[in-house]
């Protein structure tokens, strides 16, 4: 059994705005396992992004933590457990956790790296704030970092600045400097979205490797289902701020239980489709925050909605054995574990 390195157990992330609560993120759990992939899907609006987030503690005011426990496992024997949701935004803890235990990577990597500066100084900066070297071994360690990546003539680029390179180069440095102090967890906000396929495919490699080397728990967010069975051991699906279905990639993907899954995996492009088999597309829209169904959040969408049943019950978890779990009121009688988490309808 991999170690769980982080866990995330019933997270709320609110945001209080003049027209009302935004619930982002509402009682999401999560395992992180070293050395292993796991895939967080879902729409624009599902939560993902503010889930990872959270997690670093950069939740934007007015947004906030308003429940649950964020929990970093030590990597030593007998060693402390941290709760992240206790840390000061910007106190000294958060700070030494952020890039040394935890890193992030974010889908534009230009709006994170700093256009006045090289990229080596911003990689040998991230070195100097987590370890003790002197600048010249950070130097050093940039340069092996940026090897490490990909990037040709790394003695060189180092002193180059991120507009004269291309989309996939930033992306690659983004990488080093997020990996150059082998954190144990790395969360990866959809890094390939803004790239070409070859150079996603590249890049997808780049982080498959160093996951391999590290054995680091990876944190992969994106929309793309044809990432999640490349890359993915264990998949969440987001839906308007839950998590609707968990299970292993292999169970999600040859038996989904939940209609949002089953809808998902129905709106891929399949290679040798007619014209005839038309691409199916999931019926309505993402709902307003403002304005979320009642009860189940996927009732105003879903094929298999029961009518006064699933808009005005909200679905408990039902579980199948480990980590495996759907939200869906068409489960829960038979051989499964249905855990109603006193979450309001
Ligand atoms: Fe569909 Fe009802 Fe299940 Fe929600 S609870 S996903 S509406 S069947």
């Amino acid at each position: 059994m991999a170690e769980l390195v982080l866990e995330v157990k019933g997270l709320q992330t609110h945001y209080k705005l003049d027209q009302g609560i935004v619930k982002s993120v509402e009682h999401v759990d999560l395992d992180v396992y070293r050395g292993k992939t796991l895939c967080i899907v879902g729409e624009s609006g599902s939560g993902k992004s503010v889930t990872a987030r959270s997690i670093l503690g950069l939740v934007d005011a007015p947004g906030r933590i308003v429940g649950g426990e964020i929990l970093l496992h030590s990597d030593k024997e007998g060693g402390e457990t941290v709760d992240l949701v206790g840390l000061e935004s910007h106190g000294k803890q958060i700070r030494q956790i952020r890039g040394k235990d935890i890193a992030m990577i974010f889908q534009e990597p230009m709006t994170s790296l700093s256009p006045v500066h090289t990229v080596g100084n911003q990689i040998e900066e991230a070195v100097l704030l987590h370890t003790n070297v002197s600048k010249r071994e950070a130097r050093e360690l940039a340069i092996v970092a940026l090897r490490q990546v990909g990037i040709p003539r790394p003695e060189t680029r180092l002193d180059t600045y991120p507009f004269q390179l291309s989309g996939g180069m930033r992306q690659r440095c983004m990488i080093a400097m997020a990996l150059v102090c082998k954190p144990r967890v790395l969360i990866a906000d959809e890094p390939t979205t803004a790239l070409d396929v070859t150079t996603q495919a590249q890049i997808l490699r780049v982080i498959r490797n160093l996951q391999t080397t590290f054995d680091m728990g990876v944190v992969f967010i994106t929309h793309d289902l044809g990432i999640v069975a490349e890359i993915a051991d264990d998949v969440a699906i987001m839906y308007l701020g839950y998590v609707v279905e968990r299970g292993t990639v292999r169970e999600i993907f040859h038996d989904p239980k939940h209609p949002y899954t089953k809808a998902l995996l129905r709106s891929i492009p399949r290679l040798g489709a007619t014209g005839v088999d038309q691409l199916e597309s999931i019926r309505g829209m993402v709902p307003n925050p403002f304005n979320r169904p009642t009860a189940c959040p996927f009732h105003t969408r879903c094929d298999s909605f029961m009518p006064g049943k699933c808009n005005t019950t909200m679905p408990p978890i039902t579980r199948f054995g480990n980590n495996r779990e759907v939200r869906c009121l068409l489960y829960g009688d038979e051989g499964s574990d249905s855990t109603d988490l006193g979450v309001e309808a």
